[in-house]
């Protein structure tokens, strides 16, 4: 096999080598078919195969009780930023936003152009470092909805448990940690994530909503900006993303073997620990999340100054760990670390950090 460098990028991100190995080998033809995924319709009975592996596997592994529907669209999570509030923001009322990080804001800033926004919560202060506890949640009993956001790629500040909110339908942007543990899917109205971190390529955005709130969605929306459309159409009202959700297929199968998400969860968890262990250990190193809101998907961390943390990027990209700088909003290093993602890598990230306080320390 061609070496691999190990992929700390925030995505789109390492997948699973079986995966990859799969998709170069069928790549030319499908066996049996003759023809690559690319080159078949998305009407063809194999494509049909391919959606229901994948929506069955994503419903398997997130136990997605029977009373929610599962869409595969395009226009990535930013496009949800709109038609979460296009389709449930109702001019009777307003929609809770908990701001944790820059993606919570981006949501704000769309649903702004929808209708009325209640910041229940911002964490932008503390330089978005944490969740907010129940007590500073301000949440409306007769909001639309709740939205937040699971997993904040850029800050590296992750929700352990989601906030109760009553009758008010919870809607959730799990861009980058879904299938990194299990969740209680039965809690959210809405859960929606791009593909391009823990489940395939960039292209595909899931879509997991609870099968009663489409009634309350307005007449008169744009056909490809309302729900329905794609409920009713099976996601085919027009051509999906066939390569992707061919990929989220192949990723879901290999999420099985692996365990399902309670192993995997595991992992994560041992991956990420080991990494906050090492900037625990000095004070050269200091983490950006609070303790109890770290995430174990992307770790954000500082070094003592901008320069040194140049110097550990550029070094450690000349080592084979590539993508540790961390957003150009925040700074900083940050390692993204997606169920793919080795814990060789993780090792040598920690034996990089070691070794670079040692010599800069
Ligand atoms: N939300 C979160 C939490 C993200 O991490 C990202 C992308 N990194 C987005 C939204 C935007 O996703 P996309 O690029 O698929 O529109």
């Amino acid at each position: 096999m061609t070496e691999r460098i190990f992929n700390f990028s925030a995505g789109p991100a390492v997948l699973p080598v079986p995966v990859l190995e799969e998709a170069q080998r069928d790549l030319l033809s499908l066996p049996g078919v003759g023809m690559s995924v690319m080159e078949i319709s998305h009407r063809s009975k194999t494509f049909a195969d391919i959606l229901a592996g994948a929506e069955s596997g994503l419903r398997e592994l997130l136990n997605i009780p029977d009373n929610y529907r599962i869409l595969f669209l395009q226009g990535g999570a930013s496009l949800q930023f709109s038609m979460v509030p296009m389709n449930f923001l109702s001019a009777d009322r307003s929609a809770d936003y908990i701001v944790t990080g820059s993606w919570g804001k981006k949501a704000v800033k769309e649903a702004r152009r929808a209708g009325s926004v209640n910041i229940a919560a911002t964490m932008a202060d503390g330089g978005f470092t944490r969740v907010p506890g129940r007590d500073e949640l301000s949440l409306d009993a007769n909001a639309a909805y709740v939205h937040l956001t699971s997993n904040e790629t850029i800050e590296g500040v992750q929700w352990k448990h989601e906030p109760s909110t009553g009758d008010v339908p919870l809607i959730s942007d799990a861009s980058s940690d879904i299938l990194s543990r299990a969740i209680p899917v039965e809690k959210y109205g809405l859960i929606y994530a791009g593909a391009q971190k823990n489940m395939g390529p960039s292209g595909v955005t899931l879509v997991i909503v609870r099968e009663d709130l489409l009634q309350r969605i307005p007449d008169g929306l744009h056909t490809m900006l309302d729900y329905r459309t794609h409920v009713e159409n099976n996601s085919l009202y027009n051509t999906p993303n066939t390569w992707g959700i061919y990929i989220l297929n192949l990723v879901c199968e290999w999420a099985r073997e692996q365990g399902g998400l309670a192993s995997i969860h595991q992992r994560n968890e041992e991956k990420a620990r080991r990494i906050y262990d090492t900037i625990d250990a000095t004070d050269f190193y200091r983490g950006h999340a609070a303790p109890d809101a770290r995430s174990i998907m992307n770790v954000t961390f500082r070094l003592p100054s901008e320069d040194l943390e140049k110097k550990f990027a550029s070094e450690a990209t000349a080592a084979g760990l590539d993508g540790l700088k961390g957003h150009r909003s925040v700074g900083g290093i940050r390692a993204s670390i997606y169920n793919a993602f080795p814990p060789e890598g993780v090792d040598a990230l920690t034996q990089f950090m070691r070794d670079f306080e040692r010599t800069n320390g």
